[in-house]
């Protein structure tokens, strides 16, 4: 057993030492009567935890002052929570009551120290429990989030003063601050703890690779420091030249953010090229702000290229954790990129302090997206109905719901919103990028274009000049920036098109002898039941509207215009009817008296034997028949009533009609081939067509079948339903206009 020697004295000396250098840290928020309200905090944490030690043997009081000094230097808090950190023990761990700490400092920190009580011991063994404790620590969010600053300052002072605490327990503790508290930190705009966070985490976690990576730093670091000299020392000249004030540094990237690159890449150590940011902090006022940021980015980019694709202004449009700041990535003397930020002092503050800088400087903007955050969880804690796993659940996912972040294969970090697409990428890169976007490389594995991308994804754009923007486009992207060049593109190319169509149907029209002028376009347009004459003129370039179905038109006029619509002409219908060539071997009664005449049936609802049908008098193409429920039914009865006849079928079996059947199902090997056994070799049933479109597992196919009637349709999609892998088959109403 070791045997500790104490020299009280000196630990006397050494905590009154690190009391002052906490003053020192919490000078400039000091009012009158705080230092008093601090020392008798002070006395109090010292007082109670008197006799007790931290695993290392140093005396327990250690401890609060250094949190309550991270919370004052690091964090930027002020008296109520350097008071709250220097107590945050002892109602848990002493014999002092909340009762104590309300009387003698009043309600507001009685409040946080009860929060930061709750919330300790938050993580268990037992997960849902851990997440009940877990939801409780949030629940102190509502009340004043200086519970979560303070605890974030507890935590990573636990976190530096690990390496006494036995291996398991340095394992745990680890792993809950990689899983929530660095999150958490980041999200509340701590970056400078959250970064400390990963790199303590990693160390304990990642131990080996962790030294490694360190190590190698280490190795070149005289070299690293003799190029940012070599880069800032121009900079900074013509900063100076041009009356602007700026602090310059090379500030090296985190190790775990390095460990992430090389994993994300699969790259080495060494070709992880972005080892270090240079940091351009500006003396600027408050109204000088934003111009002076771009007259240093004009400055830089004078001295070196910049890549215009890694521009980042997050001055005009501030992340939603409040940092501001302007990031761009330039070729540096020797050939390697280098990303330069620029930003004011203020906005460094904020980026290093977050949350609490943020209320210091937040009289302007009272609606920021930090704000709003809290509000909105204050708004899910209010819910009562989640339990606590999913909360958790809803929880970790809310810290970065705004924002995912995509690396492009240079290693340019792209900003974009939850669930946006790979599509959505390549247009964030260049419009015409997302234009002639084929498909996209998700690290280094072939994606579709509506691919959802995860946080952290590196995404290569596949091009094609011969793509074009689809309509179906629109259905997945998620950008307000993808959705407009779509839309205007789209919008481009049908103008285009119905440009050619104006002319096509000029000369249509004309060889048709009806006169090309507004009424008459109007007119078409009315009759194909078309929203505007663009449209027409689209359909009519795509020869969805030919001469046959102009011809229709102009047939139709000239009913209308011999006939008004409400007096059925018997004896024209009669003429129409006689003209029809009656058919030998027939199944299908048409007209009053239920002659067997010639007839066709209609493509737009492929009617069986069985179905409810009508009969309609085509003056070009003799009688057809649909079924009652047609899409198209509606239309034609009530605009050509008078053409309408009756039909029903005779008992006539044997023979085939084709019909249509849509199927879905999960897909997998050998699926088509069970379908097509049931169909032709169960039920001896000739397929015309088989179309399948697999989607991500996802299995839709369009089968046309020849059956007999309806009963032996049924049947057969009874039979098909009981296919296994099979999760719907229905008779489609139409074939698509399209097709
Ligand atoms: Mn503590």
């Amino acid at each position: 057993m070791k045997e500790l020697v104490i020299d009280l004295e000196a630990e006397k000396t050494e905590i009154l030492k690190r009391y002052r250098a906490l003053l020192r840290a919490s000078k400039s928020t000091l009012q009158k009567g705080d230092k008093r309200m601090i020392r008798k905090a002070f006395d109090m944490a010292l007082e109670s935890h008197k006799d007790m030690r931290r695993k290392s043997g140093e005396p327990y009081i250690y401890h609060p002052i250094a949190v309550a000094q991270i919370a004052a230097e690091e964090i930027g808090l002020g008296t109520t929570s350097i008071v709250c950190a220097l107590l945050h023990d002892v109602v848990e761990d002493t014999d002092v009551t909340l009762d104590d700490i309300e009387q003698e400092f009043g309600k507001k920190v009685a409040k946080i120290i009860d929060g930061l009580t709750k919330i300790s011991g938050v993580f268990d063994t037992n997960s849902s429990l851990q997440a009940e404790n877990f939801r409780k620590m949030l629940l102190t969010l509502a009340d004043d989030v200086r519970v979560i600053l303070i605890k974030l300052a507890d935590r990573l002072h636990n976190m530096r003063t690990m390496e006494f605490m036995p291996r398991d327990k340095q394992l745990k503790i680890s792993s809950e601050t990689i899983y929530l508290y660095a999150p958490l930190a980041h999200r509340l705009g701590l970056y400078a703890i959250k970064s400390e966070m990963e790199d303590l985490s990693m160390k304990y976690m990642e131990r080996e690779t962790y030294q490694f990576i360190k190590n190698k730093l280490n190795e070149k670091k005289t070299e690293r420091e003799k190029f940012i000299r070599d880069f800032i020392e121009p900079v900074k000249k013509v900063l100076s030249a041009q009356g602007l004030e700026a602090d310059l540094f090379g500030r090296p990237k985190s190790i775990h953010s390095i460990w992430n690159k090389m994993k994300k890449k699969s790259v080495p150590f060494e070709e992880v090229y972005d080892l270090f940011a240079i940091r351009v902090i500006l003396d600027s006022t408050p109204e000088n702000e934003k111009a002076d940021c771009w007259k240093a980015y004009s400055i830089v980019t004078d001295l070196y290229r910049p890549n215009p694709d890694r521009l980042r202004d997050w001055i005009s449009s501030p992340k939603a954790n409040g940092y501001e700041s302007l990031h761009t990535t330039v070729m540096g003397p020797r050939g390697q990129w280098v990303e330069v930020q620029i930003r004011t002092k203020r906005m460094n503050e904020i980026a290093e302090k977050g949350f609490a800088a943020h209320w210091k400087y937040k009289e302007s903007s009272t609606d920021s997206g930090l704000d709003q955050w809290v509000q909105k969880v204050r708004d899910m804690l209010k819910n009562p109905d989640s339990n606590a796993l999913e909360f958790l659940d809803d929880f970790k996912m809310n810290l970065f719901s705004d924002e995912i972040f995509i690396f492009t294969p240079k290693g340019a970090l792209i900003q974009l919103p939850l669930n946006a697409t790979a599509l959505d990428f390549a247009f964030e890169i260049h419009t015409d990028v997302g234009a002639s976007c084929i498909g996209a490389k998700v690290n280094h594995k072939l994606v579709p274009l509506s691919y959802k991308l995860q946080n952290g994804d590196q995404v290569e754009v596949i091009t094609s000049s011969k793509q074009v923007p689809k309509e179906d486009w629109l259905s997945f992207v998620v950008t307000a920036k993808a959705k407009a060049k779509i839309k205007s593109a789209l919008k481009e190319e049908k103008r285009k098109i119905a440009e050619d169509g104006k002319e096509i149907l000029e000369r249509k029209l004309k060889s048709l002898k009806i006169t090309y002028n507004s009424e008459n376009i109007h007119k078409i347009s009315y009759f194909f039941k078309l929203p505007s004459t663009q449209d027409l003129f689209f359909n009519v370039a795509k020869g969805l509207i030919d001469m046959k179905d102009l011809k229709e038109y102009q047939l139709s006029e000239k009913v209308v215009e011999n006939k008004p619509q409400d007096k059925i002409d018997n004896e024209q219908l009669q003429g129409l009817l006689r003209n029809i060539k009656a058919k030998d071997s027939d199944i299908l009664l048409i007209g009053e008296d239920m002659q067997k005449i010639d007839y066709k049936l209609a493509a737009c609802c492929n009617p069986i034997p069985g179905d409810d049908v009508f009969g309609f008098i085509t003056v070009s193409d003799g009688i057809k028949i649909h079924r009652t429920n047609c899409p198209n039914a509606t239309k034609l009865m009530a605009n050509y009533g008078y053409r309408v006849v009756k039909a029903r079928w005779t008992n006539q079996q044997e023979l085939a009609f084709l019909t249509g059947l849509r199927i879905t199902g999960i897909d997998d090997v050998g699926l088509i081939n069970r379908l097509t056994t049931v169909i032709s070799h169960d039920f001896k049933v000739n397929m015309r067509s088989i179309t399948v479109d697999s989607d991500n597992g996802i299995f839709e196919g369009s089968i046309m079948v020849y059956v007999n009637d309806t009963e032996h349709l049924d049947n057969l999609i009874k039979r098909l339903k009981t296919v296994n892998g099979i999760t719907s088959v229905a008779r489609f109403d139409a074939i698509d206009k399209a097709s």
